[in-house]
């Protein structure tokens, strides 16, 4: 299992020393899928996946956490899937300061919204309004680390990526498609329409 994923990782790495080759790697996101996947490594199932990046080319790949804490030493996703089960079990809960940097950090909530985690982080009695505000942000947090968010994220940096060799296309949709996946934790059925049209008519692959 080892092998397969070094070789995996080497391939998409612009060194092709294993030991040189991990340090290509950053953490990117993290995501709880509802649906089985299969690790790079070749080990199924799993559920709780890193999106990590290659500093040196931008490619990105999937691996379970598994294999992130083990071969690659990135240990950035242990703290976002153990808040991920903390919030799943109870979302009036709190989840940890290392993760509401990193989901504000990520654009997945606003100013507004992070001030007011701070802010109450460490108060034990909330008022039902209070209350209220801090589930709903939870909530998005929750959205936010779904698959199905971070599937539509992909397919909107692959385009955005594609726009980039295609000075001529006009990005203002996607851009916004873009603002309302962070917003909403995820697209509309006519905005994943729109958005596989483009896909589709420009042949981006
Ligand atoms: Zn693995």
């Amino acid at each position: 299992m080892h092998y397969k994923l070094t070789e995996e990782i080497i391939a998409l790495s612009d060194s092709q020393a294993w030991n040189f080759a991990k340090l290509e790697w950053d953490f990117n996101f993290a995501y709880y899928s509802e649906d089985l996947q299969t690790c790079l490594c070749g080990h199924y199932p799993i559920r709780n996946i890193c999106v990590i990046r290659n500093k040196k080319n931008s490619n990105q790949t999937e691996v379970g956490n598994c294999c992130i804490n083990k071969f690659l030493g990135i240990e950035d996703g242990n703290k976002i899937f153990t808040s991920i089960k903390k919030l799943k079990d109870d979302n009036s809960k709190s989840m940890s300061a290392e993760v509401i940097d990193y989901i504000y950090n990520k654009n997945g909530i606003s100013d507004f919204e992070y001030k007011f985690y701070v802010d109450i982080y460490r108060k034990r009695n909330l008022t039902p309004k209070q209350l209220a505000i801090k589930v709903s942000i939870n909530d998005k947090f929750l959205a936010f680390t779904s698959y199905e968010t971070n599937s539509h994220f992909n397919r909107i940096n692959l385009v955005l990526k594609w726009a980039e060799n295609n000075s001529s296309f006009d990005k203002d949709f996607i851009l916004s498609l873009k603002k309302n996946c962070e917003r909403n934790g995820k697209l509309s059925e006519k905005q994943k329409m729109a958005l596989e049209n483009i896909i589709t008519k420009f042949k981006i692959e």
